[in-house]
């Protein structure tokens, strides 16, 4: 899943791209009553006089059936009834996803214009940043596919039940191929949609286990998939892997869970919270580390780790019994969904402007673009997730020819990536793990910046490992 970031619109219909999931698996039906007992007259058997339920049990009840069946129905329905959201839809039908894409890019550009700022590589030259070049690769993370059972209305993957978007096996056996042959590489770090419930994640986290026993393996986990028909098991998988679980909780309260992730999420994140508990994780010295994600639930920046972490541990262990290790505080990315929802709101030039007097240059030279690798579902190559999501590649080409592009360009003060200060086109296709012979093919290529990068920059700086000042 994915852990970042926030609001606005492009779905894409079900089996409009990509290589089909096979269909969600339905809820399971709830059991048949039995059929009435014939009484000694010939009527139906009077039922014993039923106890009325108190309003702990009624709940408890609540939270048993609720948690017997899948979320799906659920998000499907309040994804008819956002009005925010098919209106999306209609203009995704109307004009397409690159087209979206480039508008939603135009308004940003609009947005820093209107602020008088040139470009972010600019902005990161001016402030003393280290050169936007890409380092050695020490985290290979995964996209294995866009299906998820919520549709979050900040999510910057624009996951939800209709997305099928699902990485192939061949795909997955190159990525191990990749890992296999880059010892730097010290995290695999799977997301999706809801990885778990794609077809090559349990593949990925056993055949990675199996081939470095040393390997951090991140499961970014929505939680209410542990509740989903057929993941009964999910917690005892990820605790024999040791996957650690970097879960979304974007706030202790049902209320502003719900509104940001769906009606009932809350609940269910907690039912998941106590199943990966009660398998191990969150506890000193299991070795099993769960890590919950904080983002912003509207136009503002995430607070501190040291001021937020504190609060999240008590209420969540007063009011639930709860324990995890650490709180990872991140800011919403000014794309997709987040991008939308701004739009609507009128509020993208204000948000902007809060990223760039947020802009932190430490933040600039700890970006997790510098050493990380995303792969897309279909195998395509970028420098990090949400230039995967805006579709764009990372550099092709040598790597030294490509790092003399890249400084010649942030000399200009433009980007440093095909985007450069202007792109939103012309980027070209980008390549796939099958036509890179080493994850170390990309170290000394520039990265791929373009106007939405100031997301990663604000404050304590915000990628998918937390902050990065
Ligand atoms: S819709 Fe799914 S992938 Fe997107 S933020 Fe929500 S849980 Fe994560
Ligand atoms: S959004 Fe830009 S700055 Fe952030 S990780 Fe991606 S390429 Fe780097």
């Amino acid at each position: 899943m994915t852990q970042m970031m926030a609001g606005a619109t492009h779905w894409r219909a079900a089996g409009t791209s990509g290589r089909s999931l096979a269909a969600p698996r339905a809820p399971p039906r709830a059991p048949l009553p039995p059929p009435p007992r014939a009484a000694p007259d010939g009527g139906a058997a009077a039922a014993p006089a039923a106890r009325p339920l108190q309003r702990g049990e009624q709940e408890q009840q609540r939270q048993q059936q609720q948690q017997r069946t899948s979320l799906v129905p659920e998000t499907l329905e309040t994804m008819e009834s956002d009005d925010e959201l098919q209106a999306a839809l209609a203009a995704l039908a109307a004009k397409g996803q690159a087209a979206l894409t480039r508008e939603e890019r135009r308004a940003r550009q609009r947005s820093l214009d209107g602020l008088g700022v040139p470009s972010f590589a600019r902005v990161c030259a001016d402030r003393g940043v280290a050169p936007l070049v890409r380092g050695q690769a020490r985290i290979l993370q995964l996209n294995t596919g866009l299906y998820c059972n919520q549709a979050c209305t900040h999510c910057h993957v624009e996951s939800s039940p209709k997305r099928t978007e699902a990485m192939d096996a061949a795909t997955a056996g190159r990525c191990l191929e990749l890992l296999a042959a880059a010892p730097g590489v010290h995290t695999l770090d799977l997301t999706g949609g809801a990885p778990e419930l794609t077809p090559q994640f349990r593949r990925l986290v056993s055949e990675a286990r199996a081939l470095r026993p040393e390997l951090t393996i991140i499961d970014r986990c929505n939680l209410t998939v542990l509740l989903e028909p057929g993941q009964e098991d999910l917690a005892a998988f990820l605790a024999a892997h040791r996957v650690r679980v970097v879960a979304s909780l974007p706030c202790y309260s049902q209320s502003n869970v719900d509104g940001q992730r769906g009606a009932g999420v809350f609940d269910r994140s907690i039912a998941g919270l106590r199943a990966l508990n009660a398998a191990g994780y969150g506890a000193e010295g299991s070795g099993l580390a769960l890590d919950l994600v904080y983002n912003p639930g509207g136009a503002f920046l995430a607070p501190s780790r040291e001021k937020l972490e504190p609060a999240y541990k008590q209420e969540l262990s007063e009011a639930y019994g709860i324990t995890f290790n650490s709180l990872l505080c991140l800011n919403n990315m000014p794309i997709k969904r987040f991008a939308d929802w701004l739009l609507r709101r009128d509020a993208l030039e204000a948000y902007m402007q809060a990223l760039l007097d947020a802009f932190n240059p430490a933040a600039g030279s700890g970006l997790m673009c510098r050493d990380t690798v995303s792969v897309a579902w279909d195998g395509r190559v970028f420098d990090c997730d949400f230039n995967q999501q805006l579709d764009i590649p990372a550099a092709a080409g040598s790597s030294r020819a490509a790092a003399a592009a890249g400084s010649a360009a942030a000399a200009a003060g433009e980007g440093a990536g095909p985007s450069g200060g202007g792109g939103g086109g012309g980027r070209g296709r980008g390549f796939s793990v099958f036509e890179v012979s080493s994850l170390d093919d990309l170290t000394g290529r520039p990265i791929a910046v373009d106007n939405h990068c100031f997301g990663c920059t604000a404050g304590s700086g915000s990628g998918c490992q937390g902050a990065t000042a």
